[in-house]
């Protein structure tokens, strides 16, 4: 069925605690954790607990938990105080645009200039 967790997905695991990660916030239909490989001093990932392979997929079957992904990383950034000085929300989308984990995420990133257009 549509959302249910997958056995091999990274970030079912982390959503289950299966897979440890630093959660920083936790709402009914989100985690957000800290990026294992940060490429900012804030760069916390935002996941569904649902589990769709990327942010498109999630919107066209659940726009409302989309919806609150968009909230959660708003939440975040004022969270970590990034909300003044500017962030990114980043949804890489296809190995080609740098997708590795294939369960929809935000990236949050800020804390530092952020250079526009990105790489
Ligand atoms: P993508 O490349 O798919 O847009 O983003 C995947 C992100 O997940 C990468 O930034 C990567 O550093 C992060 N990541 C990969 N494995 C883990 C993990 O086990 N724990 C955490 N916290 N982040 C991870
Ligand atoms: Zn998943």
């Amino acid at each position: 069925m549509a959302g249910e967790p997958q056995a091999d997905c990274l970030f079912c695991k982390v959503v289950t605690g299966e897979v440890p990660a630093t959660l920083v916030r936790e709402t009914e239909t989100t985690v957000a954790f800290r990026d294992i490989n940060p490429q900012a001093p804030t760069h916390v990932l935002i996941v569904p607990r649902v589990h769709y392979p990327d942010a498109a997929s999630l919107a066209a079957a659940e726009p409302q938990i989309a919806a609150d992904l968009l909230v959660a990383a708003g939440e975040v950034a004022a969270q970590e105080k990034v909300d003044g000085t500017g962030f990114r929300i980043v949804f890489n989308t296809g190995t080609g645009a740098g997708q590795t984990v294939f369960h929809a995420h935000a990236h949050l990133l800020g804390g530092r200039g952020l250079n526009w257009p990105p790489g």
